[in-house]
């Protein structure tokens, strides 16, 4: 590290870009200098402005990260959900340098390309039946923003103004932006910093049946009287179908879902599932609503859509939906992202869409399935864990405190896995290609790591 480089911007003379990155690459082949600069300029998810620990990544490829110390991590998170085939996948390197040569991104109003409507074919063809139109957003908050407010232009256009409330459970994640936020869970989301911003939706408790369990009128009874009391204002209930994700990492009954969709059509109120985690084979069944058998009116997809590659997300929705929407006293939809629709992220969701329906994807999630509850069995054992669960490629150890994220995090690194905890939530969503070998040893690192640190 420099003196010139160290020094704060207002007492030394800028150097020309070009000469700054240069010896800012040099200096990025030492984990301790990306770490510093990064520390100085950068701000990570959820974090103080100089996020710790933290890591640098110099490459990713299959199921490992590369660091920049040249050590090599097993990928326990598929970035959040997203890169179910692993990274640097030949079909999807593929499909971005075709889409490259044609090109990256034209705006979408009042254009259209192969790329946009070849995937809103493909996710019509895919989701349950009657959804039937997609509007493409750039991330999964985006997909859920949109989804809110189709549901109250849909309420407006049907003649019925008031309906402007949303019903959700507890424990809930849809993203961080305000409408999304709102309907996050209330105590553990951001509720109470933005609480002058947010409007006050109805929160029902979070299913009290296991996904193995059947799903009795007790576990239900306090949803349905939130329903009917609230009926004539609530414009949609919006949940994550069978897997509450981020924010609870619970897996409930599907009869539960199903008798909520009976329940919407009992009240005319519009379903909305935010399949963003799930969707695309993590649960064991395409999308979470597939386990219920039921259709949403509206859902939402993101996350693993582009298989990790670029940020796209759609909601989807059905003719009436739409029909409602178009009824409303403007007519058309009123959102439009300036990348809706990028032609290269599109390009890239075909061909992971593609790569996974034509992989034995079902039963590569089941033997994931077989291989986290075998390998995360031992840690039901230890004094510090309250539950240890999993379902499809998802597998959870539950401690009974919060872990501290100073000593796990470092301590997962050096056992060779990378694995995010979070709060009370030491969880893995690995790729789908994921070998016995490899989950093996990533189950194991993650037993031992709560072993030595609860
Ligand atoms: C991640 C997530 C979102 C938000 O998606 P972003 O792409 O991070 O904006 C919304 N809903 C669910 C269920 C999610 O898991």
């Amino acid at each position: 590290m420099t003196a010139q480089m160290s020094g704060s911007t207002s007492d030394v003379v800028p150097a020309p870009v070009l000469k700054v990155t240069r010896r800012a690459e040099r200096a990025a082949d030492h984990e301790g200098d990306l770490v510093a600069r990064d520390r100085r300029v950068v701000w990570h998810p959820y974090a103080p402005p100089a996020a710790a620990p933290l890591f640098a990544v110099a490459e990713a490829s299959g199921v490992r990260l590369r660091l920049t110390d040249g050590r090599e991590l097993i990928d326990g998170m598929s970035s959040w959900w997203a890169a179910i085939h692993g990274y640097r996948h030949p079909v999807l390197d593929e499909a971005a340098h075709r889409q490259l040569s044609a090109m990256s991104h034209v705006m979408f109003g009042g254009l259209t390309h192969e790329p946009a409507v070849r995937l809103a074919e493909t996710l019509v063809a895919i989701t349950p039946e009657p959804l039937r139109r997609v509007f493409f957003g750039d991330s999964g908050s985006v997909a859920v923003e949109v989804a809110i407010k189709m549901a109250l232009q849909y309420w407006t256009g049907r003649g019925h103004p008031r309906r402007t409330r949303l019903l959700t459970i507890r424990r809930g994640y849809h993203g961080d932006t305000s409408g999304a936020m709102a309907v996050c869970d209330p105590d553990a989301g951001m509720h109470h910093l933005f609480s002058h911003l947010l409007p006050r939706h109805i929160f029902a408790p979070p299913p009290g049946c296991a996904y193995d369990e059947p799903c009795e009128d007790v576990h239900l009874a306090e949803f349905a009287a939130l329903l009917a009391e609230h009926a004539d204002e609530v414009a949609a209930v919006i949940l994550e179908p069978v897997v509450q994700g981020t924010g609870a990492m619970r897996f409930y009954a599907p009869g539960w879902l199903a008798r909520v969709r009976a329940l919407c059509d009992e009240h005319g109120v519009l379903l909305i599932a935010d399949e963003i985690a799930v969707g695309f084979g993590r649960s064991g069944e395409l999308f979470g609503c597939d386990h219920a058998g039921i259709s949403p009116d509206i859902m939402c997809v993101g996350k693993a859509l582009t298989g990790g590659y670029l940020s796209l997300a759609a909601t989807l929705c059905t003719d009436e939906v739409a029909d409602g929407v178009a009824a409303s006293p403007v007519g058309a939809f009123m959102h439009g992202p300036t990348f809706m629709a990028n032609p290269l992220a599109c390009a890239i969701a075909q061909a992971n869409v593609e790569l996974l329906l034509d992989s034995p994807w079902r039963e590569r999630v089941a033997g994931l399935e077989r291989g986290l509850r075998a390998g995360l069995a031992p840690a039901a054992a230890l004094p510090g864990v309250a539950d240890v669960r999993a379902l499809g490629a998802i597998g959870v150890i539950e401690t009974r405190e919060p872990v501290d994220m100073t000593v796990i995090q470092p301590l997962l690194v050096d056992l060779g896995v990378w694995v995010r905890p979070f709060g009370r939530l030491v969880y893995t969503m690995p790729p789908y290609i994921m070998t016995p070998a490899d989950l093996a040893t990533l189950t194991a690192a993650m037993v031992e790591a709560v072993a030595r640190t609860t």
